[in-house]
């Protein structure tokens, strides 16, 4: 089985949870990863193969509920004990990789390359609605300093577009969140020929524009967002789909560790 083709910017590469995906121009600023298959989320020492592959002492994780929360580890804020209620993790310390958990949301990194502090990510539709994205690199800029110019980011495997029809009561959602009209239809789309987005019964969002519209709209650079348009339910040999396998999909986890952290 040979992993299927992405974009420049990424590579396959193996580790100890298997094979996972990396981003370029990410790692001269972070180690970080993208899990696939390889790492299921049953395999009780999961976290732990996920911290020695980054060579982290510890990973954080979080009870991921769909919101725009950001945890920050450091400075004076150590790891939470347990996992706190939010969608984004920040972190300046180098003993500890953050992670998040995706089936078919979109696991997003960044990563500062001035201060060295990093960000993981979780954007489903509801999270992708709140603005979660924003929400992090607002964190990121609030906290540490952070300008959003010098953040680079690398958006993981996640339902692509093709695969992910969704209601029109989910671009409602959208709506009343307040994202702009030019904006929504770019994210939404019709794939019945010859009808337009009002009168389509069917609607297609596609979360990856979405997070980089809105990693845009935070002030990081364009050309500084990578996707590795990977769609989950189209590769189901080497990634997971919550869409395609139901109860029976696994979770893909997208980690990062800041190396070294450089107060500006
Ligand atoms: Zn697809």
């Amino acid at each position: 089985m040979s992993p299927p083709a992405v974009p420049e910017p990424f590579r396959w590469t193996a580790s100890p949870c298997g094979l996972v995906l990396e981003c370029r121009p990410l790692e001269g600023i972070a180690p970080h990863l993208f899990t696939t298959r390889d790492a299921p989320l049953s395999a009780a020492d999961l976290w732990r193969r996920v911290g020695r592959a980054l060579d982290a002492e510890r990973v954080a994780t979080l009870d991921q509920v769909h919101g725009r929360d950001v945890v920050t580890i450091g400075p004076g804020a150590p790891p939470p004990a347990g996992r706190p209620k939010a969608d984004a993790l920040v972190s300046i310390d180098p003993s500890v990789a953050v992670a998040v958990l995706a089936a078919d949301c979109v696991p997003l990194l960044l990563a500062d390359r001035r201060s060295g502090a990093v960000a993981a990510v979780h954007a489903g539709w509801r999270g992708t609605a709140a603005g979660v994205a924003i929400s992090a690199v607002e964190a990121l800029e609030r906290r540490l300093g952070v300008k959003p110019r010098d953040v680079t980011a690398a958006i993981g495997p996640s339902i692509g577009a093709c695969c992910y029809e969704v209601g029109h009561d989910v671009r409602h959602a959208f709506e009343a969140a307040r994202h702009a009209a030019h904006l929504l239809d770019r994210w939404f789309v019709s794939r019945e020929p010859g009808t337009g987005i009002r009168e389509s019964k069917r609607l297609h969002l596609d979360l990856v524009a979405a997070n980089r519209d809105q990693l845009v709209f935070a002030g990081v650079p364009e050309a500084q967002i990578h996707a590795c348009g990977l769609c989950t339910a189209m590769h189901l040999d080497v990634l997971t789909s919550y869409r395609a396998e139901r109860e029976k999909a696994g979770r893909i986890a997208g980690a990062i560790r800041c190396r070294a952290y450089n107060p500006a």
